[in-house]
Formats: structure tokens, C-alpha cells, sequence
């Protein structure tokens, strides 16, 4: 038996890094997934190999959200869990953001993740599970990804909030917080169509970055917060609710002198 076994799970932004990844492991644990996103092509061939729904969702437009809770109840006749994953990061220091970057940015993270929970959890099975995608920069700052940081700050904030509103119905809301992961978010080699980003040097250089920055010494991989993901959407962690989960190499937990 899978630890989801039977479970039907959307999971936002899955086309590609951590809510591939996620996917592939709800899949693998026995869930039924929806793969959601707006990389059409990229979903698509990945639902296709998973035996999973692909729904085209921006997180933006609350038509979408209904939509995509429509397509998940008619193939599967049920929703058990949402993975509100998609997100996107602009680099700028507060000074030089523009409002429409900062809006931007706004309105995928924090717009886009109420607008699921809202979507999902009025139609959702007593017992389902939310978990939203925060990151370190939820519980610290960083310089030049203020309005990333507002964002996933807010994400905290929902997190608790719908942890409280839907205690009733024992429906748990969790918060992961990604330090940095070799996705194409953190790693723009993984962009490159043609791989010749992904040298060894350039391996290399991101290694000696990581390994000043993060106490144990590297960047996370995707595939360790979809383990987080399944551990917050399975029944291990059946008396957990409303909670933030740092998942970081050690980073947040301060600055090495020595
Ligand atoms: P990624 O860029 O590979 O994946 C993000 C996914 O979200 C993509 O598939 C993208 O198409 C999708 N997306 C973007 N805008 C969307 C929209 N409007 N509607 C639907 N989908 C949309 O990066 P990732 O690292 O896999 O990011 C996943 C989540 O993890 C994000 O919320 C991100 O903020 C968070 N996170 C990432 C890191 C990191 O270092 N990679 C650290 C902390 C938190």
C-alpha cells in the first residue's frame, strides 16, 4: 500500500522542479494526480507519462481554479488534497521594483494560493490536506526579493488562517519552506533546451556557493521536498495543522564564524 493510496491530489505548477517532482511521488505513493500549470506542453507529456490528468491552471483566475476542481471531481469524482506549489521570483531591491513587478509576483504566490484554497477546499473531502508552498523567505529576509519575500510571507499568514477555518472538518493546511533547490528557479542552467548551461564548471561554481551559504553544504534537491509534501499530505502527519516546515540544509539556523 502507498502512503496515498487512492488519494486524488492537484498539484499546482507540476510541469517541471519540486511539483514534478511532487507528482511523481504521489503517483508513485498510490494518489491520483492532477498535474496543473500553465507549461501546457510540458504537463501534458508529463501527466501522459505519469497516467495522470493534466489541467492547464494559472493560479490567477479564479474561472481556472473552478475549472480545474470541475475536471479533477469528473475524472476521479473527488478531491482529497491540494499541493499549491506554483510560484515565481523577481530579483530587484525594493527601491528599483516597480509596482507592476511587485504585483506580478503578488499575485502568482499569495493571489494564486488563496484563490486555491478557496477553490479546493469548499469542494474538498473532510480529512483533505493543503500544502502551500512558503520558502525561507517566508520566515526571514533576503536582500533584492522583497516583494518574493512579502509573498511568501503572506503564504504563512493564509497557511494559519486556513488552518484554523477548517480544523472543523479536519482538513490540514501546512506550509513548506524551501531554502534553495536546483530547480530552474534557483538554477537557470536547467532552462538551457540545448543542456550546454549545465557544464561541469558551472556545476562546480554553484557547489562552492552552496557550500559557503548552507551548513550542510549544498543545494537541496526537489525530489527531498516532495518527500516533505507527501510526509504533509499523508496520514504521517495526522496531527499536524496550521504549521510552517523549514526545509533548508540547515541555512535559517544562523551564520557559521569559525
Ligand atoms: P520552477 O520555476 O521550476 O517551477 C515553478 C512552476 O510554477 C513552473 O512549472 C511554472 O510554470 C509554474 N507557474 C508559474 N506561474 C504560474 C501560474 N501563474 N499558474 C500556474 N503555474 C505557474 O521552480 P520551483 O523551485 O519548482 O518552484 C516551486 C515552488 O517552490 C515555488 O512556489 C517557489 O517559489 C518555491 N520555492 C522554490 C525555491 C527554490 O530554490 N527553487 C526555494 C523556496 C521556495
Amino acid at each position: 500500500m502507498g502512503k496515498l493510496e487512492g488519494r486524488v491530489v492537484i498539484v499546482t505548477g507540476a510541469a517541471r522542479g519540486q511539483g514534478e517532482q511532487e507528482a511523481r511521488l504521489f503517483v508513485a505513493e498510490g494518489a491520483r494526480v492532477v498535474v496543473a500549470d500553465v507549461l501546457d506542453g510540458q504537463g501534458e507529456a508529463l501527466a501522459k507519462e505519469l497516467g495522470a490528468l493534466y489541467v492547464h491552471l494559472d493560479v490567477r483566475e479564479e474561472a481556472e481554479w473552478q475549472a480545474a476542481v470541475a475536471a479533477a471531481e469528473k475524472a476521479y469524482g473527488r478531491v482529497d488534497g491540494l499541493v499549491n506549489n506554483a510560484g515565481i521570483l523577481r530579483f530587484n531591491t525594493l527601491l528599483d521594483t516597480h509596482l507592476d513587478e511587485f504585483m506580478q509576483v503578488v499575485e502568482v504566490n499569495q493571489v494564486g494560493c488563496f484563490l486555491g484554497i478557496k477553490a479546493v477546499a469548499a469542494r474538498m473531502a473532510d480529512g483533505g490536506t493543503i500544502v502551500n508552498t512558503a520558502s525561507y523567505t517566508g520566515v526571514t529576509g533576503m536582500a533584492a526579493v522583497g516583494a518574493y519575500a512579502a509573498s511568501k510571507h503572506a503564504i504563512l499568514g493564509l497557511t494559519r488562517v486556513a488552518a484554523l477555518e477548517l480544523a472543523a472538518r479536519n482538513i490540514r493546511v501546512n506550509a513548506m519552506c524551501p531554502g534553495a533547490i536546483d530547480t530552474a528557479m534557483s538554477n537557470p542552467a536547467h532552462l538551457d533546451p540545448t543542456g550546454a548551461a549545465d557544464t561541469e564548471e558551472a556545476a562546480r561554481a554553484l557547489d562552492r556557493f552552496y557550500r559557503k551559504l548552507v551548513p550542510l553544504g549544498r543545494i537541496g534537491r526537489p525530489e527531498e521536498v516532495a518527500r516533505l509534501a507527501l510526509f504533509l499530505t499523508g496520514d504521517d502527519s495526522s496531527y499536524i495543522t496550521g504549521q510552517p516546515f523549514v526545509i533548508d540544509g540547515g541555512w535559517l539556523a544562523g551564520v557559521n564564524v569559525v
